[in-house]
């Protein structure tokens, strides 16, 4: 929660002194609770009083690390409740859920999923994150399981409550820095001791909102502060309350006790695999930091993979390529230049497409400042003039003899104005769609 200049007044020594380079000991508070100058420019504030600025200062969700090196993701540290009030912080994660009551052909089904659904869409290169393993009575079939969701490069999170078992999971998991889902009402005191000694982060469930509440005061009373928070799993109506009230009470109140990013195993709660994927969407919306599956399929991960990119992704902030010069097919100097703009979605799209025309070709993209090409063409960044002088300066007509030039179908108005621009170049008005531009570059090229 904000915190006001006022409250900030009342912590200085208010010798309006100067020292901290502003006018008042009013103006420095002012200036604090804008973000713009630190509590350490005083040299005469407390101890006492920077200890409880900062508490009050901390961000109202703690931003929980998980994994190493290639596998390090960060959770939680969201500041608004809708994307549209600002942005969300941090995506979701997907896991999968193995178990030592597994069979061998289901874990060999799961891991043959979790290595092959891999989705590359407008840039990014999306998999499952996290790998859930839940102890049920086999030791040596659960540790061989952590090892190898491990070996697999995914975050362990080990599910299990027995403490001299979550003792192994935790060594099993500390390198990884993985999530030792363990902690209730009832183990608490000791789950934690086993967290803190390797250092991993520390789930906690319980019976309900309440008790889940209390639990956690319990733990941070303890001095341990890793932790996310198991939504619960008794049903769909529970985890998705818990989910919103957890979230709520975070960033709208002024307890902080479940300031924590939240897992949801939706594999618990959902009755077949099809409501897992309408509820895995239901928690990319609403709140669910990791959100456990039974398995990940293509079929099942390519809609959440394109829904959390969507909702995770700064709507303040065009997805943009670089402005340049790309070479598709291996193209030469007797291929085509294709033209569009800057926005990723549009390049991706059109890329893709002329991959698939198999036709050497090179793709002109200019600083169209991210939009699409009709706003873009509408707001003035994506004209004639735009086209033409990155044509000229790009060095593209070094790179190919083919004189041939091809704008998008949907601005085929420009073609007069570039054409005049670039004597030199045959300016053609290529496809309104871009699944259009294979058979269209084949026909032009008489492949
Ligand atoms: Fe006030 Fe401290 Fe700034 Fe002096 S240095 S004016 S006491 S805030």
């Amino acid at each position: 929660m904000a915190v006001k200049g006022l409250d900030i007044f009342k912590l200085t020594p208010k010798k309006n002194c100067k020292e901290c380079g502003f006018p008042t000991c009013m103006a420095f508070s002012m200036k604090v609770a804008a973000g713009a100058a630190e509590i350490d420019k005083c040299p005469y504030i407390t101890d006492e009083a920077k200890a409880q600025l900062s508490e009050a200062t901390a961000p109202p969700m703690k931003t929980i690390k998980i994994g190493t090196g290639d596998t390090e993701c960060a959770l939680g540290g969201e500041t608004v409740l809708f994307r549209h009030e600002k942005t969300y912080v941090n995506k979701a994660l997907f896991a999968v859920e193995f178990s030592d009551a597994d069979s061998d052909d289901e874990i060999a089904k799961k891991v043959a999923h979790l290595e092959a659904v891999k989705y590359d869409r407008i840039g990014e290169l999306m998999c499952v994150e996290v790998a859930s393993v839940r102890y049920a009575a086999d030791k040596a079939k659960f540790l061989d399981l952590i090892a190898k969701v491990i070996e697999l490069g995914r975050v362990p999170m080990a599910v299990v409550e027995d403490v001299e078992v979550a003792k192994e999971a935790a060594e099993a998991i500390k390198a990884a820095k993985g999530i030792l889902m363990g902690a209730t009402p009832a183990n608490a005191d000791a789950i934690v001791e086993v967290a803190k000694a390797a250092d991993v982060v520390l789930g906690v469930s319980a019976g309900s909102i309440e008790e889940l509440h209390d639990t956690v005061e319990k733990i941070e009373a303890a001095g341990y502060k890793n932790l996310v928070l198991n939504v619960g799993d008794s049903s769909v109506k529970e985890a998705y309350n818990n989910a919103v009230t957890i979230r709520t009470n975070t960033l709208k109140g002024d307890d902080r006790t479940f300031g924590y990013p939240s897992v949801v195993f939706v594999n618990k709660i959902a009755c077949c695999e099809q409501m897992e994927v309408a509820l895995a969407s239901a928690f990319v919306l609403r709140y669910g930091s990791i959100i456990v599956m039974s398995d990940m399929d293509f079929k099942q991960a390519l809609p959440l993979f394109g829904l959390r990119q969507n909702i995770f992704t700064d709507p303040q902030k065009p997805m943009r390529v670089e402005p340049t010069i790309y070479e598709f097919n291996k193209a030469d100097d007797n291929s085509p230049v294709l033209v569009t703009v800057d926005f990723a979605l549009s390049y991706f799209v059109v890329s893709g497409e002329i991959e698939r025309s198999k036709v050497p070709a090179y793709l002109a993209i200019p600083d169209a400042g991210g939009y699409s090409v009709l706003t873009a063409w509408a707001a003035g960044k994506f004209g004639a003039s735009v086209i033409s002088d990155f044509i000229k300066e790009s060095g593209i007509a070094d790179k190919t003899k083919c004189r041939k030039l091809i704008l998008p179908g949907k601005v085929a108005v420009l073609q007069g104005d570039v054409a005049e621009a670039l004597p030199d170049w045959e300016v053609i008005v290529g496809p309104t769609e871009a699944m259009q531009i294979p058979k269209f570059l084949r026909d032009l090229m008489g492949i």
